[in-house]
């Protein structure tokens, strides 16, 4: 296999174990409460964190995304050229997640993707002359978890509906996609511009600011949804996570399934106009949108 680009879910330092299994291939292993080792897995975590995580985590806590990121979350350049990722925040004395309590962990119903999958790795990939991408997947096999000497046999696709990751796999696809065009151009499309990434972390990771955008002039100046279309993105945030994930690929890629009004092109010339003056009058002024792209 060659031209593939692993991606994310592979826990720390993960003792990965170089087997790509399939949906019908059968691992030995269960975790549950009466384990020997239970929590230990989450007492030293690197854990990434995908949009749909943080969708569910913020909501869980019931905070903003603003919040959320502040608070819970640490960035990371997920490659060489500087895209914006962001993981798990640990203390700085305590490598434990923050969500680990005294009876496990404290947002179960809620964790992420990463947590689901373990004691599986993840990786999208996309096969040399392959137009879409796939889901590989490994045993992570660490010293510590004894969910491997379970009797309990079980194959990686029942695994997935029991962890219930299909429903994030599912909402995070397009975004997966779309790290692996970004990867695939590479050097070919130059450095990535600042607000390129940063328009990436919008669209990605903070949901209420992609809100903010959505529902400013601004963005009604340049884009022409039907009503059908923009209602449900006021209240809706799946539907609204996924609406970002079309706008970054229109925006960063030129795909375009997002209608613009008929004078867009001379809209946006202005506003880059104003937006290079006002960036040269303050360079560290706050980011207002993608029409500044
Ligand atoms: S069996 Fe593995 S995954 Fe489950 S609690 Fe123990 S260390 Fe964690
Ligand atoms: S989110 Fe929950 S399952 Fe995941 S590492 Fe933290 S405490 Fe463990």
């Amino acid at each position: 296999m060659s031209d593939t680009s692993p991606l994310e879910n592979i826990p720390y330092q993960s003792p990965l174990k170089p087997v790509e299994l399939s949906l019908e291939d059968t691992i030995q292993f269960r975790c549950h409460k009466d384990i020997a080792c239970f929590n230990e897995c989450c007492k030293r975590i690197d854990i990434l964190l995908t949009p749909y995580d943080i969708l569910r985590l913020k909501k869980h806590l019931k905070m903003s995304s603003n919040e959320f990121l502040a608070q819970y979350t640490v960035p990371y350049e997920m490659d060489q050229q500087g895209m914006p990722g962001v993981k798990i925040r640990t203390a700085d004395d305590n490598p434990a997640c923050p969500f680990l309590g005294e009876n496990g962990c404290s947002v179960y119903e809620d964790r992420p993707t990463v947590c689901r999958y373990y004691a599986l790795g993840l990786m999208s990939m996309r096969k040399e002359k392959s137009l879409t991408d796939e889901n590989a997947y490994f045993l992570v096999k660490e010293d510590h978890c004894l969910g491997h000497n379970e009797s309990r046999t079980i194959t990686i696709g029942d695994y997935r509906q029991e962890q219930c990751v299909e429903q994030y796999d599912e909402i995070n696809r397009e975004w997966r996609q779309l790290i692996l065009k970004k990867r695939s151009s590479g050097p070919a499309v130059g450095t990535p511009s600042v607000r390129s990434h940063q328009f990436f972390f919008l669209g990605s990771y903070n949901l209420d600011g992609l809100r903010d955008f959505v529902l400013s002039a601004g963005f009604s100046e340049i884009y022409n949804l039907s009503t059908e279309e923009f209602e449900p993105l006021k209240t809706d945030d799946v539907a609204l996570l996924k609406f970002g994930f079309r706008l970054l690929k229109q925006v960063l890629f030129g795909e375009m399934s997002i209608p613009m009004k008929a004078d867009a092109t001379q809209t946006r010339a202005h506003r880059r106009r104003d937006q290079i003056k006002a960036d040269a009058e303050d360079p560290n002024r706050n980011y207002e949108g993608p029409e500044v792209i």
